[in-house]
């Protein structure tokens, strides 16, 4: 942060209240932390796998992937030897799949180049592949005990409560939060102490309807005091969600189904879909199956009946699937987007990492 920008006062106020604040927030912690299979554990690489898991995700969903993870490969040793498709299969569901593919490459990179040592300091992770300034933090603070200081969205709401801040957690408010967390996060059990910030905003200072009576934080709190509990943080606008409107062609022949496999980098890289794309304006659903089965797969295609309609919602925005039956009865073939293309039958669907929206779809084809 600039020398210039000068720090608002609560949050001078809050960092001058670290030697109160901390154990305060640490016995709370331990006597109400969440029994999460992975907690207490200072394995780094338990620790690095579910900070990356749990990116984008919320516990309940994430818990079952890390479990599984974890099954089936114990160590960095065995995530390095996997191949990415084994990788992506487990991944399947979770989301945001570039997490996956950097956490294999990092895997990699650990066990290869550094001997399966794992780095100790936050400017040697900022290296590694899909890791940024938070898991950094989070890794050498739970697994090595190393003060360093984490910002995730439950931190940025609990502090914005208590120091009331008036604009959005971005830009330089957000540097505000990183510089009182730092200032925080010094002292012992710095781990533990991240943990507890961002366990209070996961269970207690809520979005909605935070319990304020049962907060350990609550005389330090301004926005409690205040009265504008609700109003904080304050939300930025939100742009409005583009709506892609797709068609999606099963084509069969004798008894196989064509898939392709998408690139490996870009959204949903590396992950199986059936052949198909977006409807451009003015175009029947027909018309822009067919040209995107040429464009996509040279090849001649007859658009039949349509089998499904489904709608998911990515992060970024929404898509709506058009599924179709095609006819391509003679031709080959060829990957011009895909990486590579397969004719499979419909029990071997499960060996494939799928979408979440083709997963929609699947059991009608
Ligand atoms: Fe959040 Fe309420 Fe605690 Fe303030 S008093 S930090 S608003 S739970």
């Amino acid at each position: 942060m600039p020398k210039a920008v000068r720090l608002p006062a609560a949050i001078r106020q809050l960092l001058g209240e670290r030697a109160s604040v901390r154990p305060k927030l640490l016995r709370w912690y331990r006597r109400h932390k969440r029994d999460l299979p992975w907690r207490g554990t200072g394995d780094p690489y338990v620790v690095w796998l579910t900070e990356i898991m749990l990116q984008q995700t919320r516990v309940d969903q994430g818990t079952p992937y890390i479990t599984r993870f974890l099954e089936a490969f114990p160590d960095v040793h065995a995530l390095a030897r996997a191949n990415e498709s084994q990788v992506l299969k487990l991944w399947e569901g979770l989301g945001y799949y570039s997490r996956a593919r950097n956490l294999h490459k990092t895997a990699r990179t650990i066990a290869d180049g550094l001997n399966g040592h794992f780095p100790e300091t936050v400017e040697d992770w900022l290296q590694l592949p899909g890791v940024g300034r938070y898991t950094a933090g989070a890794i050498v603070s739970i697994a090595f005990d190393t003060p360093a200081p984490v910002v995730d969205g439950n931190v940025k709401r609990v502090i914005a409560r208590l120091a009331d801040l008036k604009q959005p957690v971005e830009g330089a408010a957000e540097e505000f939060v990183w510089r009182l967390m730092a200032h925080w996060a010094e002292g012992r059990a710095p781990g533990d102490f991240n943990q507890a910030v961002m366990e209070l905003g996961a269970e207690v200072c809520t979005p909605r309807n935070p319990a304020c009576p049962s907060c350990p934080l609550q005389e330090y709190c301004l926005a409690h005091a205040r009265g504008t509990v609700a109003e904080r943080p304050v939300r930025k606008k939100k742009a409005p969600v583009p709506h892609k409107e797709i068609v999606v062609g099963v084509i069969e022949r004798r008894g196989r189904f064509l898939i392709g496999q998408r690139p490996a980098e870009g959204l949903l890289g590396g992950l199986w879909e059936f052949p198909g794309g977006k409807i451009e304006a003015g175009e029947t659903h027909g018309a822009a199956l067919a040209r995107e089965i040429r464009e996509e797969l040279g090849l001649r295609a007859k658009v039949g009946e349509k089998i499904a309609e489904v709608t998911h919602a990515y992060s970024h925005f929404k898509v709506t699937l058009h599924v179709y039956r095609c006819a391509a009865p003679t031709g080959a073939p060829k990957p011009r987007v895909h990486t590579q293309l397969k004719w499979v039958r419909k029990a071997e669907f499960a060996r494939y990492a799928f979408p979440k929206a083709n997963h929609k779809f699947l059991n009608v084809v």
